[in-house]
């Protein structure tokens, strides 16, 4: 059958996701699908079964979905695929209906395609049908809602187009923080690299008999992990300033149901874009140091562009490398190359003349914590500034890179200071 409808991005983050997955699938782009694609991707990927093999599939619909119903066993699966091909024969261009999620016209009645259904296979049609969340995630409806407006909630517009896209989302999903994850992003390259790696790696588990999605038992370093991949084979490097990404990150399962945003921002991206262009030795100390921070307090400090405790020294740990350091402060942070080269001088002139046993009694990650190490540290600037060592705007670069007026430097515009007194190399004195 020829093409009879329009698939283009509908800026819901369920269906987009469903449709990138579709399009991977089958190797064409969005606003070339078919409904002939539709029909055939069913098939050649064997959708029903790999939906009921997913553990994914009910954390997106829940089980009273066909899939899982137990008074349909052993036919869940032929039933399911029935449903799904009256949604793909539902799919038309015009109709008085207007759909809440693309936007577009529609002629489609959920409740005929189920009368269908039941009459194929023979099944004791009970009551009406409604879109409920069974059908769409986290969707408000009838005698089934997803707690979120109890007393406001109606009937959801929903077209089959619509419908049939979230069946998709087991497949091309991915756990985070214990819940699934649905990307958007103003990045049509990024955004189709991030839901087909997803694909690829649930696709590997599923032929290694395996049925937990991406990101199960494996932290948030996994879903970096994609980032750093992606955006390691994009074509373009420079990142526009506008570019971010947003996690949907969600849970349509029984009671719990509940869905937050995080939003990778601009400055993150960046920083990931240039850290996978590095080298593969700084993705694994990176992607490491996520691994083995169970508290999420670095992903926390990425996406709010803040600093981290977890580069700098600590007892006996040295704090990350310098590369990633640096890297992390300027693209992150904000400190510029020269804020952080002052900083290095500073230290460095902070371990002049002192011997092996003074130089280690200054290696302290609380050495700035009390006032007189802060006030000789400035002391020590004024004097290389005397000494025409340093100058002015070196000091403000480090410690006013805003130019506020009179700006009292506070504890961590030290840091860096302290991480350079650990990995800078000097003179030892004998
Ligand atoms: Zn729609």
């Amino acid at each position: 059958m020829n093409k009879v409808f329009d698939v283009s991005r509908t800026g819901n983050p369920f269906v987009d996701q469903g449709l990138y997955c579709i399009s991977y699938l089958v190797a064409k782009r969005l606003e070339d699908l078919t409904q002939e694609d539709f029909r055939n991707v069913l098939d050649k990927y064997n959708i029903a079964f790999l939906n009921k093999n997913l553990k994914s599939f009910t954390m997106v619909f829940g089980t009273n979905n066909p899939l899982y119903q137990n008074a349909y066993k052993p036919n869940n699966e032929k039933i399911y695929t029935s449903y799904l091909l009256e949604l793909i024969d539902g799919i038309s261009t015009s109709g008085y209906d207007y759909c809440e999620i693309c936007g577009e016209n529609y002629d489609f009645d959920i409740d005929t395609a189920w009368q269908n259904v039941c009459q194929k296979h023979k099944l004791n049609y009970k009551e009406r049908k409604y879109v409920g969340r069974d059908t769409f995630p986290l969707i408000g409806s009838i005698g089934n809602d997803a707690q979120a407006l109890p007393g406001a909630s109606k009937i959801q517009n929903v077209c089959p187009k619509c419908l049939f896209a979230v069946n998709f989302i087991p497949l091309s999903t991915s756990l985070l923080k214990g819940k699934l994850t649905c990307y958007e992003s103003t990045s049509e390259e990024m955004l189709y690299g991030l839901i087909s790696h997803n694909v690829k790696q649930n696709q590997a588990r599923i032929s290694a008999g395996e049925k937990e999605i991406l990101g199960k038992k494996e932290g948030t370093a996994k879903i970096f992990e994609s980032f750093l991949d992606i955006m390691r084979d994009m074509k373009d490097a420079n990142l526009p300033d506008y570019e971010a990404v947003y996690i949907w990150n969600f849970s349509n399962s029984g009671t719990g149901a509940d869905c937050s945003i995080i939003e990778i921002p601009n400055r993150s991206l960046k920083f990931l874009c240039k850290l996978s262009r590095k080298s593969e030795e700084l993705k694994r100390e990176f992607l490491n140091l996520m691994q083995n921070d169970k508290g999420n307090r670095l992903l926390d400090a990425l996406l709010e562009s803040k600093d981290s405790s977890l580069l700098y020294p600590y007892k006996k740990y040295t704090g990350v490398s310098v590369h990633l350091y640096e890297i992390y402060q300027t693209e992150i942070v904000g400190r510029s190359e020269k804020a952080l080269s002052f900083a290095k001088t500073v230290a460095l002139e902070l371990k002049d003349g002192k011997n092996l046993k003074e130089i280690e009694k200054l290696k302290s990650s609380d050495i700035f914590k009390g006032l007189a190490n802060r006030n000789r540290v400035r002391k020590l600037i004024v004097e290389m500034i005397l000494d025409g060592e340093a100058g002015f705007d070196d000091y403000a670069e480090l410690f006013n890179p805003s130019g506020k007026y009179l700006y009292n430097p506070l504890i961590q515009d030290y840091d860096p200071i302290m991480y350079y007194i650990y990995n800078s190399e000097a003179e030892v004195k004998e």
